[in-house]
């Protein structure tokens, strides 16, 4: 990743929903522009992962004149290119910033992350600075708050493990390896549900398999009747 220096109207489009534009200081002068590359991609992942239909950035780059008059210092990361004050937008209602904190954490943002950012609940500053801050700018734009949202929030944070579950009448027989030459190992009963290790693992027999744990063993599966659960 780098910084990279836009002219003060250049309308690069950077993402599907972000331009260069979008990142303009809005000091009002006429003043070229610093984003940082990776920015404008995890802006764009986060909209996706949210599930969001339109991403406001009302504060990107900021000349350090700007940053000082909305109560900066002058050299934080939005002078710098990397970071973007946000608000995100599912079906014309804004996203909070609570939400928005825990699925940036969820995509491993281990960069910056300022919950509660211009003072109320659905601002949420992001950056890609490189170095890791979580912060609650309600209290502080510069002390981080914690390491984890979900600790700061008081959530348990969730499984990242995956289920299938076997749904055929008959159940399904388990093979110690992929395809039909192994043995019959064990027969998984309807319903049962297992850890996924790996959603196809390996194509044989005009299947696909699963690598999934059953009864504590690793053990494989044509996935033809299971789903996801
Ligand atoms: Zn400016
Ligand atoms: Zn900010």
């Amino acid at each position: 990743m780098s910084v990279k220096t836009y002219k003060y109207n250049d309308k690069t489009q950077l993402t599907e929903h972000l331009n260069v534009q979008n990142f303009k200081c809005k000091c009002g002068k006429a003043h070229e522009i610093k984003i940082d590359s990776g920015l404008p991609n995890i802006l764009e992942k986060e909209m996706i992962k949210l599930g969001a239909d339109r991403i406001e950035v009302f504060s990107g780059y900021r000349c350090k004149k700007h940053d000082i008059a909305v109560g900066g210092r002058g050299t934080g990361s939005h002078t710098q290119g990397y970071a973007a004050d946000t608000r995100y937008y599912k079906g014309g209602k804004v996203i909070p910033s609570k939400e928005v904190s825990l699925r940036l954490e969820d995509l491993g943002h281990k960069k910056g992350i300022g919950y509660r950012c211009g003072g109320n609940a659905n601002g949420t500053h992001i950056d890609t600075k490189p170095r890791k801050w979580y912060g609650d700018e309600k209290y502080s734009k510069t002390k981080a708050c914690c390491n984890s949202f979900y600790e700061y929030f008081n959530i348990p944070k969730p499984s990242t493990k995956k289920f299938i579950q076997v749904q055929t009448k008959s159940g399904v027989w388990c093979r110690k390896g992929i395809g039909f030459n192994y043995k019959k190992y064990k027969l998984i009963p309807n319903l049962t549900i297992c850890e996924l290790l790996k959603k196809n693992a390996g194509s044989s027999n005009g299947y696909k398999w699963d690598k999934v744990v059953y009864n504590n063993e690793v053990v494989y599966m044509p996935n033809k009747w299971n789903k996801i659960v």
